[in-house]
């Protein structure tokens, strides 16, 4: 496939959480194992699945911010996985992190122009005296205005650090950036706007990212293709549309049936995963989903499943076998005349505010996903 930026090839990370007294490993975590995929420049891949599926250690191993314990990465064509770290420099430029949190990222005691004319002088992008002009039109770029370069961190809004972070990663012109649950710390009247602006962002830079997320609702507005990750394996991954409407995996399908719909009229199943998660320091043996699956049978308590079917493949020992999905994707009830128009009238006014397009919002207690859904 051509036109590939970052090719992720059986990559694997454990971590050493206990020693014996004598040094040895007494307890490994697998935070990520043996994980594969692939990404197009000007595309987005959405990395979805609950806390501790080793979604933002993926993030941070493609960076090589840590390093893998087996596999290969390779970035714009170049195997980037036993680099030295001042052979990443390249790497280091083209390829840049926003956080969650944006008021934990920047630095309290520099104004927003030094913010951002600090990575300019460090990689060296545009000559020094050019570095202020190229600060304003990065204020611009995320929809700032340059008479706020003097001011601190404290005096903007979270969506507007969170520009900033954007921003910053913009000023190094990268071809990569890995946006680690960059809106889920803003409220849900910015998330939407915060995500139109990474949109056509990239539009217009050709930019791809990796965005990190547990929201399915939200990376549905976003993603080209989603992968969905469960105790550090991909169980899924798809085009998006294709994820969405047929998805293939139990998880996938459990994940998808907690995004609330606004119409409360709308009937469907809620699949109530049992149990906790799995701890990735002692994972099931065989599907390590199966503890919570409802569909298992005795082969996968012992058997790990594979990530097979082509472009979009799922780990799932029945995926061809399971009931359809279309009982687990909202559908439509009847609803009193009366509440219809209610909910209608609610609807237009929505509409009529435009701006960030966000219908609802629900914290979930089961699966302690928190999520959002956009018209
Ligand atoms: Fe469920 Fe078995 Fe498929 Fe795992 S392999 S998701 S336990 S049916």
């Amino acid at each position: 496939m051509s036109g590939l930026l970052l090719e992720v090839d059986g990559v694997s990370r454990q971590f050493v959480v206990r020693r014996s007294i004598l040094g040895r490993p007494a307890a490994v975590l697998t935070a990520v194992d043996g994980v594969s995929f692939s990404l197009a420049a000007g595309q987005t891949l959405a990395l979805v699945g609950e806390s501790g599926s080793g979604k933002s250690t993926l993030g941070r191993l493609v960076l090589r911010l840590i390093d893998p314990t087996a596999g290969r990465i390779r970035f714009d064509g170049r195997d980037v996985t036993a680099l030295k770290e001042r052979e990443l420099r390249p790497l280091r430029r083209n390829a840049q992190l926003i956080f969650q949190d944006p008021y934990a990222s920047l630095n309290p005691r520099m104004t927003v122009g030094q913010i951002l004319a600090e990575p300019l002088a460090l990689h060296d992008v545009v000559p020094p005296p050019r570095r202020a002009e190229r600060v304003n039109e990065l204020l611009r770029m995320v929809g700032l205005e340059p008479r706020m370069i003097r001011r601190y961190p404290h005096e903007f809004s979270g969506g507007q650090r969170q520009r900033i972070a954007i921003a910053r990663a913009l000023a190094v012109e990268p071809k990569l950036i890995v946006c680690d649950e960059p809106v889920s710390a803003l409220d849900v009247s910015i998330r939407a706007q915060v995500i139109n602006l990474l949109r056509n962002l990239q539009q217009r830079l050709g930019l791809a990212y990796i965005f990190i997320s547990h929201d399915l609702a939200v990376v549905k507005h976003i993603a080209d293709r989603i992968a969905v990750m469960h105790l550090g394996r991909i169980v899924e991954i798809g085009p998006s549309q294709a994820l969405f409407t047929n998805p293939r995996h139990p998880y996938t399908r459990a994940l998808l049936s907690a995004i609330p719909v606004p119409d409360p009229g709308a009937k469907r199943e809620r699949i109530i995963l049992r149990g906790e998660t799995p701890s990735a320091l002692h994972p099931p043996a065989g599907c390590a989903f199966h503890t919570r699956c409802r569909f298992a049978v005795a082969r996968c308590e012992t058997e790990q499943p594979e990530l097979v079917g082509g472009s979009h493949a799922t780990a799932c020992h029945h995926a061809d076998e399971l009931p359809p999905a279309a009982n687990v994707v909202p559908h439509q009830g009847r609803m009193p005349q009366a509440l219809a128009r209610l909910v209608d009238a609610f609807r237009h006014r929505a509409d009529r505010q435009g701006g960030a397009g966000v219908a609802t919002v629900e914290t979930t207690g089961g699966n302690g996903l928190s999520t959002a859904r956009m018209p």
